[in-house]
This record gives C-alpha cells, sequence and structure tokens, in this order.
C-alpha cells in the first residue's frame, strides 16, 4: 500500500542549525554583550538564559482525505517574571523549537523595552499551512491548542497572531480555550475579530509602530520624512501595513516582495493598488505595473529605509556588506544575525532592531487584554493615541541609552529590556 504524504510530522533532526544560523544563538549573543555592559550579576545571568518552559505536542488531524497526519506543535514562555507570557503562534515547514525559544525570549525583551508587564512566550505548528484547507487549519488549531492548554489563559501566558495565523485562527483558540473552561474567555487570545472581543487598531498595530521608529529614526539622522525612499520584504500583516503607512506620510515605497519575489519601481509603487492585486491574486508576482526583481536583490537596493518584514536571517555577514540603506526598521523578528551587526555598524547604517521596531503588534494586543477584562472597549483614535506615546517615548528612551554608552539601538533596547526584567527577579527574590 502506498504511504500517504507527509505534510507536517515530527522532525527533531530539523533543530541542527549551522553555526550562526541558530537564531537562539543569534539572540543569545546579543544578550550575552547587553548583560555584560549591565554588569549582570552571574546568577541572574544563569537564570535570563533559560526559557522557563518548554512543551512539545503530537498534533493528530484528520485530513480532509480521510487520512490521519500527525504535524509537531511547541510553546515556549521564556519568563514571566513581569507577568503573564504573551507571544504568537506561527504555521511554517521552518519552526523549529529553537527558533520557538528565541522568539519567545524576543516576546520577553520587546514587552520590558516597551515596559509593558507582560513576559514573553512563542508558539509554532511545523506545518504547511498553503498546502491545507480552511476546516484542516481548523483541527490543527483547535487540537494545538488543546494540547498546550494547561499553559494557557489570561493570567499565565496570552497568544496572537505571527506568520500565516490571523484572526480566525485567534477565534479558534478563543472558542476551544472556552469551551474547556465552560465559559467564554475574550482575554485568552489577543489579535481576535474585534466582533469578539478584538481591539480597533490591533491589525494595523505592527506595521503603525514601524512607521513610526522609521520617523523618529528620521528626526535623529536630521532626514525628511516625505520623499524618503523605502522598500519592504515581505508583504504580510507587518510588510503591507509598514508600506501602507509609510505611504501615508508621504514616503516612497519602491519595492516590496513576498516568498515568491518581489516588485519594482523606482517612481514609487501605489501600495493601496498593489494591496488590491494581493487580495486578489495573493502573490505579487503578476503584478504587471512595476518591475519584478528577486528577494536577494530587493535587499541591496539603494534606498533610505528598508524594511525586513519576512522571516530570520535574511541580513548575514555575506550580505550585509552589500547593504545601501540609510536606515533599517526589523519588521520582522530576528531578520539580522547576529554576524551581520558589526559590518552594518561599521557602514554606519541605524539598525532599529526588532524588539523595539515591531513591538507596536504587542503594545496593541496589551491595550486589547486590558480592554477584554475590563469589559470596556476605546475607540480608534484612544488606541492609536496610546500606542504612538508608547512607541515614540520608548525609541527615545533607547536612543537617549545608546547615546549614554556609545552602543548601536540593538544593544541599548536589550539593555533597557533585560535591566527591567532583572529588577524584577530582585525584587522577586529566588523561590526555593
Ligand atoms: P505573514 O504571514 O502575514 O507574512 C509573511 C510575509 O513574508 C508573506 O508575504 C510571505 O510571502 C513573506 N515571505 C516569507 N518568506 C519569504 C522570503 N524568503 N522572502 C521574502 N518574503 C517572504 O506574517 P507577519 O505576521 O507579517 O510576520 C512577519 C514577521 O513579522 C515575522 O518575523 C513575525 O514574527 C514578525 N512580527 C509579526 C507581528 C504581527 O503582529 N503579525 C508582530 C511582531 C513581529
Amino acid at each position: 500500500m502506498a504511504h500517504p504524504v507527509i505534510r507536517g510530522g515530527i522532525r527533531p533532526e530539523k533543530d541542527t542549525f549551522l553555526g550562526g544560523e541558530n537564531p537562539f544563538e543569534s539572540m543569545m549573543a546579543r544578550f550575552d554583550e547587553a548583560a555584560q555592559h549591565l554588569n549582570l550579576e552571574p546568577s541572574l545571568r544563569k537564570v535570563l538564559r533559560h526559557p522557563e518552559k518548554q512543551i512539545i505536542v503530537a498534533v493528530p488531524v484528520q485530513l480532509d482525505n480521510g487520512e490521519v497526519e500527525v504535524f509537531t506543535g511547541y510553546r515556549v514562555l521564556y519568563n514571566t517574571a513581569r507577568g503573564p507570557a504573551k507571544g504568537g503562534i506561527r504555521f511554517d515547514l521552518q519552526v523549529t523549537l529553537d527558533e520557538v525559544k528565541a522568539l519567545a525570549a524576543w516576546m520577553t525583551w520587546k514587552c520590558a523595552v516597551v515596559n509593558l508587564p507582560f513576559g514573553g512566550s512563542k508558539g509554532g505548528v511545523v506545518c504547511d499551512p498553503a498546502s491545507m484547507s480552511m476546516a484542516e487549519l481548523e483541527r490543527l488549531t483547535r487540537r494545538y491548542t488543546s494540547g498546550i492548554i494547561e499553559t494557557l489563559g489570561p493570567d499565565s501566558d496570552v497568544p496572537a497572531p505571527d506568520v500565516n495565523t490571523n484572526e480566525r485562527m485567534m477565534a479558534w483558540i478563543m472558542d476551544t480555550y472556552s469551551m474547556h473552561k465552560r465559559h467564554t474567555v475574550t482575554a485568552v487570545v489577543t489579535g481576535k475579530p474585534v466582533a469578539m472581543g478584538g481591539s480597533l487598531g490591533r491589525r494595523e498595530a505592527t506595521g503603525r509602530g514601524c512607521m513610526i521608529v522609521t520617523r523618529e529614526a528620521l528626526k535623529q539622522l536630521d532626514l525628511p520624512v516625505r520623499g524618503t525612499r523605502v522598500v519592504v520584504q515581505g508583504f504580510g500583516n507587518v510588510g503591507s501595513i509598514s508600506a501602507l503607512q509609510m505611504e501615508e506620510q508621504g514616503m516612497k515605497v519602491m519595492a516590496v516582495s513576498d516568498k515568491e519575489g518581489g516588485i519594482y519601481n523606482p517612481k514609487g509603487l501605489d501600495v493601496k493598488d498593489v494591496v488590491r492585486h494581493v487580495k486578489e491574486h495573493k502573490v505579487l508576482k503578476s503584478y504587471r505595473k512595476a518591475e519584478q526583481i528577486d528577494n536577494v536583490d530587493l535587499l541591496t537596493l539603494e534606498t533610505d529605509v528598508l524594511v525586513p518584514a519576512a522571516l530570520e536571517n535574511v541580513i548575514t555577514e555575506k550580505n550585509a556588506g552589500r547593504i545601501r540603506a540609510k536606515i533599517i526598521c526589523e519588521g520582522a523578528n530576528g531578520p539580522t544575525r547576529a554576524d551581520a551587526d558589526p559590518i552594518l555598524q561599521e557602514a554606519g547604517i541605524l539598525v532599529i532592531p526588532d524588539i523595539l521596531a515591531n513591538a507596536g503588534g504587542v503594545t496593541v494586543s496589551y491595550f486589547e487584554w486590558v480592554q477584554d477584562r475590563g469589559g470596556f472597549f476605546w475607540d480608534l483614535e484612544t488606541v492609536n493615541s496610546r500606542l504612538e506615546r508608547i512607541i515614540t517615548s520608548s525609541y527615545q528612551e533607547v536612543a537617549a541609552m545608546a547615546r549614554r554608552a556609545n552602543l548601536s539601538l540593538r544593544i541599548a533596547a536589550y539593555m533597557v529590556a533585560i535591566d527591567r526584567v532583572a529588577a524584577v527577579h530582585r525584587l522577586r527574590g529566588m523561590y526555593a
């Protein structure tokens, strides 16, 4: 009998990375540097180098053709000293435990850098969502949720969307959790549809945050906003909304890409028209009102702002020397490998690090959690003005730390974050 095609499955061997490609090592390299500058005591350094909890679950799912496939799901709670763990769920074939660990650690630092009362977590399922039907994705989401249900809860661990997950899946997570609890618990997950306890402005929040920090960086470099040239890699939630928001500010978005390739017009794209095209045709490459460009060339275009908003490890020691941007705004988590940092710094490129650049999403997730728990919902203007205040002041705080210590924005952001997490550990003491 022929074996069914394996569409996900348990692949522990995927956790073997080549040297610098391991995102957890990339995160740790920056952590160690920041901890050194902070003179962090060795005991706390040890504590903060370890994730609190790592869960691996088998996720059996009946496919539409009647066969059963077993997918692997992860949930990592990196640190919960400052509050409930907060972090998205990713559905992707590239998901590995080390990636989820790194993403959970980044969430810890991200929540701390913008001073939210949250710890950090992340989850992922190894699967290829593009090849699955909505019904299969619903069964996968619900079974994964029930697999990790013990850690979930508004006071313990609150997921959100990430790569290839969206508000539809968040609704299924909320429903599955609520059915187990026997009452509706909206605050267990953020990034939900507005009709069921989601927040206005959440979907746009990460891109809006990228726009706000880019505006601050332009101000810092004494560059005008209007006419600023922008290149965006990745055209999902973060990439497309960053592009739209930057266009709205008068910036010129020259090139955007998705995993199949990119489009380029040096005079500037009509981003709204591109978004309409993607809604209808799913991919950018069939867009005819611009030149085609591949993802490798896109990264090295001459531009004022480069926004990597796809996945990790796209800027490395191999291509960092060829990047011709004045500012890199890290919309994605971990787009720059640690070995590229000194090359970008040497070239005088101002890198707005992921934990600050894309913190707009978790900030409005925090607003959503607050609104769900209070049962009182804010208008869009309130959401956006509070977001703007938090992101602008966090940027200024990190920039001030960078100036004081004569370090990059990245290491300064880690220092601000680690200092806040460490302060709470000291106050709480060690439970024995
Ligand atoms: P998404 O699934 O909506 O979009 C991902 C995009 O990247 C798609 O357009 C996809 O085609 C593209 N892509 C994938 N591989 C690529 C490649 N090799 N080259 C070029 N493009 C590629 O995901 P998203 O939510 O926009 O997340 C993107 C990044 O932003 C991730 O690193 C995620 O962790 C981070 N992030 C997301 C949020 C959020 O609120 N969604 C918040 C903070 C950080």
